[in-house]
């Protein structure tokens, strides 16, 4: 590989493209976008490594939901997997335009960045097929729900007390499709966006992929690519500054450094609330024991210190 530099997998949160209270204009989230980009051309600009983007989707993909939704009898409505597609293309863009435009004003224009649209193989006798629990989409009545129910064969559920929601599974990852090509990517020195908002949720029937109607954790999508891509890092960049014993409690406490052991003990012990820092830590976890050097989580504006060892969570095997 290329002059002895690392890949790196760095895994953004929601919070890189559009913040809590916010619209969600194209404008709003390129801005977002701009800032998130200008750390990661410190990374490439440090010539140190070798840079792999993954992120997430849930608002993007829930507003896309609601264009169908308010649209759907003028335009033919989405499948759910195709709208996480779009949603790719609509932060792959996003990235690509302020990261290209960012090394061009460093004299780096020449490096290339290419966004995939990434398929993401699910087992379909996975555990989460038989009980969707990841609400997505719009609010319903109760009317208009049991109407979708009988209608279209969604899962729904009240979701605290806001309205009815569709749920939908949560599936584990096991492949990345489009591994391949990412790799010859990647070794061609490009900055490559792939896996967004987990990927494409696919499973293989008769020898074929198929979408499905399912969300996979970014974070856990994220960890697959680093295997997939041979990366030696995995970065986790999400709204805190590090993982956190007794987490909103007055006995919190930051945890610099951990190994495996401690991180599943910790997480046996409940530290890590599921649906939020539990699958960053599962990833983290994932990742060293197949064999990657390091997993780190923290904030975006500490990803270039926790890369030295000054800042965030790092987990390692021992
Ligand atoms: P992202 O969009 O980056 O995936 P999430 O909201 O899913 O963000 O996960 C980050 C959140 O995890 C933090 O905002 C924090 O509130 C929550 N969290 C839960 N448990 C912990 C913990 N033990 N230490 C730090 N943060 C935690
Ligand atoms: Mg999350």
């Amino acid at each position: 590989m290329e002059g002895g530099k690392k890949t790196i997998v760095v895994a953004l949160g929601g919070n890189a493209i559009l913040q809590p209270g916010q619209k969600g204009t194209f404008d709003e989230q390129m801005v977002n976008v701009h800032v998130t980009c200008e750390q990661l051309a410190h990374m490439v600009e440090s010539g140190k490594y070798r840079v792999v983007v993954t992120h997430g989707n849930g608002p993007q993909v829930g507003n896309l939901l609601l264009q169908n939704e308010a649209g759907k009898e003028v335009a033919a409505p989405m499948p759910l997997f195709v709208c996480g597609a779009e949603s790719q293309g609509l932060i792959g863009l996003m990235i690509q335009q302020n990261l290209g435009n960012l090394l061009a004003e460093q004299g780096k224009g020449d490096i290339p960045v290419a966004t995939v649209v990434t398929q993401v193989v699910v087992d379909k006798s996975d555990p989460a097929f038989a009980n969707p629990a990841k609400p997505v989409g719009p609010f319903y009545s109760e009317e208009e729900a049991k109407a979708l129910e009988t209608e279209k064969g969604y899962n729904v559920r009240e979701d605290a007390g806001r309205g009815w929601r569709r749920v939908v599974p949560s599936p584990d990852p096991i492949e990345i499709n489009e591994k391949a090509a990412i790799r010859q990517l990647v070794e061609a020195k490009a900055i490559v966006i792939a896996s967004g908002g987990g990927g494409i949720p696919v499973i293989r029937e008769n020898g074929k992929l198929v979408g499905v109607d399912a969300v996979i954790d970014k974070d856990l999508a994220g960890e697959r690519l680093a295997v997939d891509v041979g990366a030696s890092i995995f970065m986790v960049l999400t709204d805190v500054d590090s993982v956190r014993l007794n987490y909103n409690t007055p006995e919190e406490k930051v945890i610099s450094t951990m190994t495996v052991d401690e991180a599943k003990g910790y997480a046996e012990e409940g530290h890590f609330a599921k649906g939020s820092m539990d699958p960053k830590v599962k990833a983290a976890v994932r990742f060293v024991e197949a064999g990657g050097e390091k997993a780190i989580i923290t904030s975006l504006d500490q990803a270039v210190a926790a890369l030295e060892g000054r800042a965030g969570t790092t987990i390692t095997k021992s």
